[in-house]
Parts: C-alpha cells; structure tokens; sequence
C-alpha cells in the first residue's frame, strides 16, 4: 500500500479511538449529572411543599426558580444522553482497589430527597462479613450502582420496598444485588431488557417515568468490560431484582 495512504489510515484509526474515548466520557458524566440534579430537584421540592416548615413568599418564588432551571437541565442533560449512544468502542478504565460499600452508601445518599417524597423504603442490608477491597473504575462502577437504583426507585410506588444487599463470592469477588417491589418487567419482554434504547411496555405508560433506555445497556457494558455479570429475575407486578457479580481484579 502507498506509505501516504497508510498513514492516512492510522491517523484516522487514532482520531477515531479519540472521538470514541471523549464521547464515552461525556457519556459517564452525564449519567452522574443526572442523578445529581436529580437529587437536587428532590430536595427543592421537599421545600416547595413545605416539608419542612412553611416557605414566605419571597423564598418560595427563588425556590421554584431554582426548580425550574434545574428542571431545565435535567431536560439537556436527557437529551445529551439520547445523543450519545452511538459508539460502542470499549472507553479507557481506570482500575484501582475500592471499598464497594462505601460507594453504595455515598450513591444511595443522592436519592435520600427522592425516596422521601415519594414514600419508597430503600433499605442497604450491609454484609455481615467484610468484603474484600476489589479493583474496578470507581467512577464506571459508580454509574451501575446508580442506574440499578435510580430504576428500582423510579418504577416503584408508594409503600414499595428497595433492598440492597453485598456478599463476598467464593472467587474473591463480590456480588451485589438491587431488589425492588416495583412494577416489574413484562415476561414477553424480558429478553430485551439489555438493547439499546429498549424500555418495557410498562414503564412507557406509568406516570412520571420518563427515561432513555440506555441505562441497562450501559451498566450491562460496563459489568462486562470488568469480566463480572449482570442478571436479573422479575415478575409483572411482583418486582424486580438485578444482580452484578464483580471479580476480585479485572484481569
Ligand atoms: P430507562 O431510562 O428507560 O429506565 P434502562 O435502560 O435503565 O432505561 O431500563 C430499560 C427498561 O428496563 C426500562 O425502561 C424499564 O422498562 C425496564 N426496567 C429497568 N429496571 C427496572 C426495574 N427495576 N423495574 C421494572 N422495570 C425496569
């Protein structure tokens, strides 16, 4: 092959690893924006509800402007997201050990507004033994826990119950489940849980459900590309448990 035409090749091979990479992290980070604008929006709600204590009327009006930028954001960050699902290049991981526990505890810190105003019981039944630091990319396993509690809460009701629970596996590794008692996912459509974009039947027509259906593909990506797994059992209005298994080291 001509040598011009070769380099020609592998510049655009490396141009195209970098578009991949930078758009894989636009994606990480607007999945992290999300819940935590998330957890902002629940707390000014509680707020503006007077949750806790009556507002003036002065504070009340900053209060829903506040909301309502942050609805507003909320409403690009959705919209980054559903844009950027078009590659699927491995992004770059950044493994190192990490206490697990302690990342599930600060992630279901930012849904504390949420549970509250919407009734749901989450519960984080803590292993009895200690884990074993495992090595992963924090800020990617971060996503995962996120996404699976974000939809347990999100397609649950009032009086429903989320349980998270950690245990060592015999490899060396941990698996960590999310259990609701939500709505649950349709039989017929459980094979297509994983697609890109796919969002059940009826998560579709319930009421303030909105959603991308890119949180399970990216989780399911993101559990993969650390060698553990992703599985899930769930009955139409029985709910639902997913549960990842991560090993001791990726490699
Ligand atoms: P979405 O943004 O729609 O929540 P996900 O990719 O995270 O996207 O989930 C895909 C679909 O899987 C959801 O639209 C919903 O139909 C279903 N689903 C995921 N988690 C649950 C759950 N805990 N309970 C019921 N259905 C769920």
């Amino acid at each position: 092959m001509d040598p011009e035409i070769e380099k020609l090749r592998i510049e655009n091979e490396q141009l195209k690893k970098q578009i991949a990479a930078k758009s894989d992290h636009m994606s990480i980070s607007a999945h992290q924006l999300r819940t935590s604008l998330s957890a902002i929006k629940w707390i000014l709600k509680m707020f503006l509800d007077g949750d806790f204590g009556p507002l003036t009327p002065e504070q009340s009006g900053f209060m829903k402007k506040a909301f309502d930028s942050n609805e507003r954001m909320l409403v690009l960050v959705g919209e980054m997201l559903s844009f950027n699902h078009a590659d699927d290049t491995p992004p770059a991981y950044d493994f190192q050990k990490h206490d697990l526990v302690a990342l599930i505890d600060n992630v279901l810190f930012d849904f504390t507004g949420e549970t509250y105003k919407k009734g749901v019981g989450v519960i984080f039944l803590k292993p009895e033994t200690s884990l074993p630091e495992i090595t992963y990319d924090e800020e990617k396993i971060r996503v995962v826990i996120q996404n699976l509690v974000e939809n347990a809460i999100k397609y649950s009701s009032k009086g429903d119950k989320v349980i998270i629970s950690a245990r060592p596996t015999d490899s060396g590794g941990i698996e960590a489940s999310v259990k609701d008692t939500g709505i649950g996912i349709p039989e017929a459509e459980q094979g297509k849980i994983f697609g890109k974009l796919f969002r059940a039947s009826n998560a579709t027509i319930k009421e303030d459900c909105t959603g991308t259906g890119l949180g399970l593909y990216t989780t399911k990506r993101i559990v993969e590309e650390h060698g553990g797994t992703i599985t899930f059992e769930s009955k139409e209005n029985g709910g639902t448990t997913f549960t990842i298994t991560l090993p001791r080291s990726p490699k």
